[in-house]
């Protein structure tokens, strides 16, 4: 945020864009007191309820507008996210097509879960035909990170929307220009009326955005945020799905294809220069082919390119204050015994931070059990696959993870503790729009995405309507003893 005098008249709590590798300003946003919040939200219900009243084919069409408006401009966006988070350009285009995907998933799928249907009768009600339909809340709060500010907001807002929602998105303070862009060309194939808005500033638009009377909070960021976030929306038994931290973990197994899962667990581990909630921070190898791919992934990280340019492997550090705890969990492992492969403290020189991979490191070292956001890996040998997920599992949170092997892999991936596994590949699930996004314990509350993301932004309706006479004397006063044997007899005779 910015806090000096500025000479465009913008007030001085303006927040400030910059691009992290060089500084350079991309621009400004105003920031939004509790009264600019509370303003948008109450423009965000009416515009909800005329949205709602859309229905869900002309809301479809309208999705799938904006859809293409973000795919033929799909250049521009990546272009913007490469400058505001520093991540490469081919890592920003990547992140923005798996976006449009979930756009359009949303879009296609919304009624078919969400729209009205008859559900099977039962015998306590035989009389009756029982509907059920999926509400809108009226408008949902986005609270968005600033790693990936386009995909992680959009796969709430895509979806939240297609339910017949409208949106108010409080970027991350480091992504504003993102958040704002997404809500420009929202209003631009739906100038009616403020269906997706942007409202900036850090937590205290935050907390504002939980206080003000949205049906509902989306919250992506970090597990003790989401903390806050869930104690603030207590307040006014606002419902809240939380997406926090992680701590992934990925497991090679002897039979595993050694070559495929070195470099799956390079770009797992070191993508967006490891500031992905989903990034691979552990590998526990089998120990007979523990040297071999602990080599191969050495040598594949060892050749990877660090920089601002366009085409760099490894971008800046967005968040400055992250290089301190990517070297604090560094030096921690080295001091409990570990050893750098490659890196070490001195792999931090801002605003890079070079791949580090640390072995020998005892599990409780900060590098093994907490966050650490950056790009490093801890690889450690394991006797065998009970060993692997014991390791792996003892963490609390449970995100994401990844399994290479063949026979035992599908096996291994069921019994490790998180909400998405991949089995010889690293992060496809990032890719999948169709299947739910969450994870457990301190990695968060409720699914994004596929169609239980679609359920997350929509109250279940149920509706009970009577046909004829009822067969059970069930709900009434005028029952004599004959009625109350019906019921019994009904019941024994079905349920028996
Ligand atoms: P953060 O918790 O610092 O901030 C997230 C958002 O919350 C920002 O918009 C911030 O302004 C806002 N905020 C801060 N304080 C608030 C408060 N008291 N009330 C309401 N809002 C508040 O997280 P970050 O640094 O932006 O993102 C990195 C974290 O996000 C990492 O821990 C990463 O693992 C996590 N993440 C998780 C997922 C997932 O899907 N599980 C995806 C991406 C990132």
């Amino acid at each position: 945020m910015g806090t000096e005098p500025t000479a465009t008249g913008r007030t001085p709590t303006d927040v400030i864009s910059t691009n992290p590798a060089s500084g350079a300003e991309i621009g400004r946003f105003p920031a939004a007191g509790a009264a600019a919040v509370n303003a948008a939200v109450v423009r965000a219900q009416e515009a909800g309820r005329w949205w709602a009243g859309l229905g869900f084919k002309d809301r479809k069409h309208r999705l799938l507008r904006w859809r293409a408006q973000v795919a033929n401009r799909m250049t521009e966006l990546a272009g913007l996210l490469h400058d505001e988070t520093g991540k490469p350009y081919a890592e920003a285009v990547v992140e923005v097509a798996a976006a449009i995907s979930d756009i359009d998933w949303a879009a296609r799928h919304a009624r078919r879960v969400l729209g009205h249907r008859r559900v099977r009768r039962v015998l306590a009600v035989a009389e009756a035909a029982a509907h059920l339909e999926y509400r809108p809340y009226g408008v949902v709060g986005v609270i968005g990170p600033w790693n990936y500010p386009v995909l992680v907001p959009i796969s709430s807002i895509a979806y939240a929307l297609a339910a017949g929602n409208a949106v108010v998105h409080k970027p991350s303070e480091l992504a504003p220009a993102v958040g704002q862009w997404l809500a420009d060309t929202f209003a631009e194939v739906v100038p009616e009326q403020p269906v997706l808005q942007a409202v900036h500033g850090g937590g205290e638009a935050g907390t504002a955005l939980c206080r003000s009377g949205v049906g509902k909070i989306s919250f992506t960021g970090s597990t003790a945020t989401a903390k806050r976030v869930m104690a603030t929306c207590a307040e006014t038994l606002t419902p809240v799905v939380l997406e926090g931290g992680g701590k992934d973990a990925m497991i090679v197994d002897t039979d595993a294809d050694l070559a495929a899962a070195a470099d799956a667990c390079v770009w797992g581990a070191f993508t967006n220069a490891g500031q992905s909630c989903v990034g691979i921070e552990r590998a526990y190898v089998a120990a007979q082919v523990y040297d071999d791919f602990l080599s191969r992934v050495v040598a594949r990280a060892g050749r990877l390119t660090v920089g601002g340019g366009v085409d760099a492997d490894i971008g800046p550090i967005t968040l400055p204050g992250q290089l301190e705890v990517i070297r604090r969990h560094i030096e921690d492992a080295l001091a409990r015994g570990g050893r750098a492969v490659l890196g070490g403290p001195e792999a931090v020189r801002p605003p890079y931070a070079r791949p580090t991979i640390l072995v020998d490191v005892p599990p409780d070292a900060l590098a093994v059990r907490e966050e650490t956001f950056g790009p490093t890996l801890v690889v450690t040998p394991v006797a065998t696959m009970a060993e692997a997920l014991r390791q792996a599992n003892d963490t609390p949170y449970g995100l994401g993870g990844a399994v290479y092997g063949t026979r035992r892999a599908v096996a291994v991936a069921r019994r490790l503790r998180a909400g998405m596994v991949s089995v010889n590949d690293v992060l496809s699930f990032a890719g999948m729009a169709s299947l739910p996004w969450g994870g457990l314990g301190d990695s968060g509350i409720g699914r994004l995405r596929g169609e239980d993301g679609l359920r997350e932004f929509a109250q279940a309706k149920s509706i009970v309507v009577r046909q004829g006479p009822s067969p059970l004397a069930s709900r009434t006063f005028d029952r004599d003893e004959k009625d109350v044997d019906r019921i019994v007899r009904a019941f024994r005779l079905r349920f028996r």
